[in-house]
């Protein structure tokens, strides 16, 4: 364990300790600090720097998932639907899936029995139920796909909800750190006493109750390197890519792409502009930190794409990738696409000892429910918390929202100057807190200098005031995604803006 000079010889003590801003951290540190616990965050990068920001962007049961029996898994996932779209209507929408029908790769009986399923395990009520299709001539598809099905799940903004929950904590009390690595913790009477090294390499401690540790594709690291404990599970590093293409078909519908492989590929339209293609399934070995497409990966997400759609797609198309590690528990299964995507949440500590929490494995879609497992499993060390509370709790910018069209009807009202797609990037972001990044402004002249793409230094000023925004990567492409309209002139003037700002250097994303 590194011995360092810290800052603070007495240091503060929470309740929780959580290390790791990405979906189950955030989602823990908010439920914990909502019923009551004193919670600390740290995150080594930005929110949502690392896996949470490169999913599929999906709220699904997980259809796949049916064929290798994760029925507890897909019920669960399911019944997330409704409650997140309650909770975020601004971020996370319904959408309908369409699934071509290749016969030589799963007869209809078997999908049709899957949809059933899929309709049942788990409640329903705004999402529609499946059905079946037959293709028109219209149809983006190739000729010979005549038939299909049709079903519904959800999209979500993903780095967004990681924010949204780390707002939630911070509203219910939490401190929440980016930028702060945790470098080592011990346990001493009763205590985690915690480590911590900021970016800026100035260093402080603080000790806590309990220690959670979300540190995802880290995880088994984390117990590893710096807690210097055995981990209890093995931990597979499984990598998966999308490539960004030019909108490749009309309609707010998704496509679901059987593969020879029997792996599925999705298309999912992305920002009006633009279809999302993923993902991949490969065993990972280096540092997460570092991940990015392979050439292999892109001809592959092309392959499948080109077996289905009439406009065929060459690499010339592609505009943008992004790669992620998922942290999976080690099943032993030889094939990377059929370890399981359910979590394993294990608890240690002995009698008298401060407990330790480690997350293994996960989805976004199931990071409330994790977040209640794990509360639970720490419920007899803090016998005063509260009860369950976030099921019908909004997230930020949710509150007293029912749909975002709305917001945009009202921003238009009230904002004569404002274009429409200004005010619809505006409501599906930030929901009702848009009313917050527009205090003040009274005329466009009040969003101050345009830096492109629609972001404007007021947008800049609130998101680095509200969200902990630092540097152009964590606005263009995970506070919004305007990472694909700015031009590399304007990203270099969004660098120069922020540097005027902010006391940390960009290079540190
Ligand atoms: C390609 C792909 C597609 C996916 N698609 C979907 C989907 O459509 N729907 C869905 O529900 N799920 C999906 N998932 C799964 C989902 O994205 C992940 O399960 C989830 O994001 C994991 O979140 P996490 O918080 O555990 O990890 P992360 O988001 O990686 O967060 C862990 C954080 O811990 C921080 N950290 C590590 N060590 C330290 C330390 N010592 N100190 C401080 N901070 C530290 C890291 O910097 C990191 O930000 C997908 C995953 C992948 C890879």
């Amino acid at each position: 364990m590194p011995h360092l000079p810290f800052a603070s010889p007495i240091a503060e003590v929470y309740d929780l300790a959580v290390v790791g801003g990405g979906i189950n951290g955030t989602g823990i540190a908010a439920d914990a600090a909502g019923r009551g616990l004193a919670v600390f965050l740290c995150e080594k990068d930005d929110l949502a720097n690392h896996t949470s920001s490169a999913s599929s962007k999906l709220i699904h049961g997980g259809l796949r998932y049916l064929e290798h029996h994760e029925f507890r898994l897909v019920r669960e996932a399911l019944a997330e639907r409704e409650v997140l779209l309650a909770k975020a209507p601004h971020i996370v929408k319904p959408m309908r899936f369409i699934l071509p029908h290749r016969p030589h790769l799963r007869p209809a009986w078997m999908i049709r029995a899957g949809l059933f399923l899929y309709d049942h395990l788990g409640k329903r009520k705004r999402l529609q139920s499946s059905r079946g299709l037959r293709f028109a001539d219209d149809s983006p598809l190739k000729a010979e796909m005549t038939r299909g099905f049709e079903y519904s799940d959800c999209w979500v903004d993903d780095a967004r909800l990681v924010l949204l929950n780390a707002m939630a904590a911070r509203e219910h009390g939490a401190h929440v750190h980016t930028r702060t690595r945790c470098v080592s913790a011990r346990r001493s009477k009763g205590l985690w006493h915690i480590h911590l090294e900021r970016c800026d390499g100035s260093l402080l401690s603080i000790r806590a109750r309990a220690l959670v540790n979300a540190a995802g594709p880290w995880v088994a690291r984390f117990i590893r390197d710096d807690l210097q404990q055995p981990s209890p599970y093995g931990i597979r590093l499984i990598q998966g890519s999308h490539i960004i293409v030019p909108r490749l078909h009309d309609g707010e519908q998704a496509y679901i792409l059987q593969n020879e492989d029997r792996r599925i590929v999705f298309a999912i339209p992305y920002l009006d502009r633009f279809t999302l293609i993923g993902t991949t399934d490969r065993e990972y070995q280096g540092n997460p930190a570092q991940v990015s497409i392979t050439p292999e990966e892109t001809d592959y997400l092309l392959r499948v794409v080109n077996a289905h759609f009439r406009k065929q797609l060459s690499h010339a198309d592609v505009l943008h990738s992004f790669a992620g590690v998922r942290p999976l528990c080690d099943d032993e299964s030889d094939d990377p696409s059929a370890i399981t995507r359910d979590y394993t949440l294990s608890l240690s500590g002995g009698a008298g000892e401060a407990p330790l929490l480690s997350v293994f494995g996960g989805k976004l879609t199931t990071y409330r429910k994790l977040a209640e497992s794990a509360l639970a499993q720490l419920a007899p060390y803090f016998p005063d918390m509260g009860v369950s509370w976030t099921a019908s709790a909004a997230l930020p910018g949710g509150e007293g929202l029912r749909n975002p069209t709305e917001l945009i009807d009202a921003l238009c009202q009230r904002h004569a100057w404002l274009e429409r797609s200004l005010a619809q990037r505006w409501a599906t972001s930030y929901g009702s807190r848009v009313w917050r990044l527009l205090e003040g402004v009274t005329t466009q002249a009040d969003l101050g200098e345009h830096l492109g793409g629609g972001l404007h230094a007021r947008e800049v000023d609130y998101l680095c005031q509200e969200e902990w925004a630092r540097s152009s990567a964590d606005i263009l492409w995970r506070r919004s995604k305007l990472g694909l309209y700015l031009s590399p002139a304007e990203q270099t003037r969004l660098d120069e803006y922020l540097k005027r700002l902010t006391p940390c250097p960009a290079h540190m994303t």
